[in-house]
C-alpha cells in the first residue's frame, strides 16, 4: 500500500536500488552488446550475447523464434514470487545498416553502434532488472525482460516482436528505453510507406508510334498524385493536439527514359501517416480503392506495395503504470518530465496497438542514432536503471 507515507517509502526503496546498481557492470553489459555487430535481420550474435550474459547472471533465459529463426528472441523474467502486475522492459538489438563501430569509452560516455539506438538503454534496463532483484525491492509480481531483431525499417517492420506479443509474451504495462529523455510521449503517428506502380501494355515505343488512344502512364501518374494531393487535404482535418494531422505524401516518381518515347511503367513513393484512433484497416483499404478507380477508368494496371511501418500510438496517463513511472521518474530526477510527442514510431505503437496496454518510451540522454556517431551518457544510462527499477518497485507489487 501506498498511502500518506509514499514519499518516505519511496525514497527508502530508491535508496536501496540506488545501493545495488553496478555501473561497472551496466557498462559491461553495455560493451559486450555493442561489441556484437547487428544490422536488422542478423542480430541473432547480440541476442546471444545478452543471453549468456544473463544466464551467467543465474537468470533463465527462454529463445522463442518468433517467426526469425535466424536470431531467437531473448526472453527473462525475474519473479518476487507473489502476486502482482507484470512490468515488461523492452529492447530491440538490431541496428541500421550502416558501416560497424565498435564499443569505445571516453569519460563518462560510451560510443559505438547501437549505443544510442538502443543496446545503451537496452544495457540499462537489464541492470534495473539485475539491481531490483540484488535489493529485494520487488515485493510481489513480476519484471519480464524481452529483447529483439527486425526493428528498424526499411529492413525489418516489427514482425519479430509483433509476434511476441500474439504469442502473450508482453506485460501488463512496457517500459521502453529507446534514446528520448526529455519529456514523455503520450501520442504519436502511425505510418505506412507505399510505392505504386502504373504500367500500360506493350513495350516501350517512339513517341510518334504510339497507338492511338493507349493510356499515357505518366499522366496517370500525374492524376493520382493530383488525387493523393486531395486526400492530403481531405486527412488533414484530422488533427491530434500532440501528434499532429494526419497525411499522404509523395516522395518520388519516376518513369521515362528519353524525351521522345512513351514509357510502359510509372512509379511512385510516399507515406501515409495517421493519428491515434483511425483504423490503419480502413486506411490502407481506402488508399488502395482510390488506385482501383483509377485503373479502371484509364485502362492502367495499378499495383501497390503497401507495408505497415507501425500503427498509431497513445498512452493513458491514467495508468497506474504511468503513475508508478512518473513518481519514480520525479523523485530520482528531482523534477517532473513533461509530456509531449512521440516524433519516431517505435514497439510501444505495436504494444498500445496490439495489446492495448500502457507503453513507455523513455531513456538514456544520448544522441547520433541513425549515424556512425552514436553516443550515450553513462550518468544517465544509470539513471534509467534506477528509475526503471523503481517504477517496477511500485507497480510490480499492485494488486497482489
Ligand atoms: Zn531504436
Amino acid at each position: 500500500m501506498v498511502g500518506s507515507d509514499a514519499s518516505g517509502s519511496i525514497r527508502e526503496r530508491s535508496d536501496r536500488i540506488a545501493r545495488h546498481i553496478d555501473r561497472a557492470r551496466l557498462l559491461a553489459i553495455a560493451e559486450r552488446l555493442i561489441s556484437v555487430p547487428s544490422p536488422t535481420g542478423n542480430a541473432g550474435g547480440a541476442l546471444d550475447a545478452l543471453a549468456e550474459f544473463l544466464t551467467g547472471e543465474g537468470i533463465a533465459v527462454e529463445r522463442p523464434q518468433a517467426d526469425h529463426p535466424k536470431a531467437p528472441a531473448v526472453v527473462a523474467r525475474l519473479s518476487a514470487g507473489a502476486a502482482g502486475k507484470t512490468l515488461q522492459f523492452d529492447g530491440h538489438l538490431d541496428t541500421v545498416h550502416l558501416p560497424f563501430v565498435p564499443f569505445g569509452r571516453e569519460g563518462e560516455t560510451i560510443t559505438g553502434s547501437g549505443s544510442c539506438d538502443m543496446k545503451g538503454g537496452t544495457a540499462a534496463a537489464v541492470e534495473a532488472m539485475l539491481a531490483a532483484r540484488d535489493s529485494g525491492v520487488l515485493g510481489g509480481g513480476s519484471i519480464l525482460l524481452t529483447a529483439h531483431d527486425l526493428h528498424e525499417a526499411p529492413w525489418g517492420f516489427g514482425t519479430q516482436f509483433d509476434r511476441l506479443i500474439s504469442d502473450g509474451v508482453v506485460g501488463d504495462a512496457v517500459l521502453i528505453p529507446e534514446p528520448l529523455s526529455g519529456h514523455l510521449p503520450v501520442a504519436g503517428r502511425g505510418q505506412a510507406c507505399w510505392k505504386v506502380t502504373i504500367r500500360r501494355d506493350g513495350p516501350p515505343v517512339h513517341e510518334v508510334m504510339r497507338p492511338e488512344g493507349a493510356p499515357r502512364v505518366i499522366a496517370v501518374g500525374a492524376e493520382l498524385i493530383r488525387r493523393l494531393g486531395e486526400l492530403d487535404a481531405r486527412v488533414a482535418a484530422e488533427v491530434d493536439p500532440v501528434a499532429g494531422r494526419s497525411s499522404a505524401f509523395v516522395g518520388q516518381v519516376h518513369a521515362g527514359e528519353l524525351y521522345n518515347q512513351d514509357p510502359p511503367t510509372c512509379w511512385i513513393e510516399g507515406t501515409r501517416r495517421w493519428v491515434p484512433g483511425k483504423d490503419r484497416h480502413a486506411i490502407e483499404a481506402e488508399f488502395r480503392s482510390l488506385l482501383d478507380e483509377l485503373a479502371a477508368e484509364t485502362g492502367t494496371a495499378i499495383e501497390a506495395e503497401y507495408q505497415l511501418v507501425r500503427d498509431a500510438f497513445a498512452l493513458n496517463l491514467e495508468a497506474q503504470a504511468v503513475a508508478d513511472f512518473r513518481l519514480a521518474y520525479e523523485s530520482i530526477a528531482g523534477s517532473p518530465l513533461p509530456t509531449g510527442p512521440k516524433p519516431f514510431v517505435d514497439d510501444g505503437n505495436s504494444v498500445w496497438a496490439l495489446a492495448g496496454v500502457p507503453a513507455i518510451t523513455h531513456g538514456p540522454r544520448s544522441g547520433g542514432q541513425h549515424t556512425t556517431g552514436e553516443w550515450a551518457s553513462v550518468d544517465d544510462l544509470v539513471r534509467v536503471a534506477h528509475t526503471y527499477a523503481l517504477t517496477a518497485a511500485l507497480f510490480c507489487p499492485r494488486g497482489s
